[in-house]
């Protein structure tokens, strides 16, 4: 099957960007049924500004109603704390996990300079 380059319109932008031959070989391989929407530029902007790394999902805490974003996607049903009352109902606020495991591992092994890298709790 033969390729030719294509002219293509940007659906965000309207410029006109070649949809070249071998991209449509790729595409043929891949078994892509659509042609690409958006010109280089906007399909940049696109990774760019797209879903993070971290999911965060917008919520409202069930305790005391204030907006709160969470690093997951609550269940339904499922009361979703904010970070307060989360500490509140724990009754003793949260210490800084790293600074109280590097004092705990200093005090344990004085030999040790370094201390182990301490992952973050998830
Ligand atoms: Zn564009
Ligand atoms: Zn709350």
């Amino acid at each position: 099957m033969e390729f030719t380059d294509r002219i293509l319109k940007c659906n965000d932008c309207g410029a006109e960007f070649i949809f070249t031959a071998g991209e449509q070989l790729f595409f043929h391989d891949k078994q892509f049924k659509n042609d690409p929407k958006h010109c280089k530029q906007c399909k940049a902007k696109r990774v760019r500004g797209g879903p993070r790394v971290r999911p965060e999902t917008r919520t409202t805490c069930s305790e005391c109603g204030s907006e709160t974003t969470v690093p997951f996607k609550p269940t339904q049903g499922r009361p979703v704390l904010c970070r307060s009352c989360f500490q509140k109902q724990q009754g003793t606020p949260i210490p800084a996990p790293q600074a109280a495991k590097a004092q705990q591992a200093a005090l344990e092994s004085a030999e040790v300079a370094e201390a182990e890298p301490i992952p973050e709790p998830s």
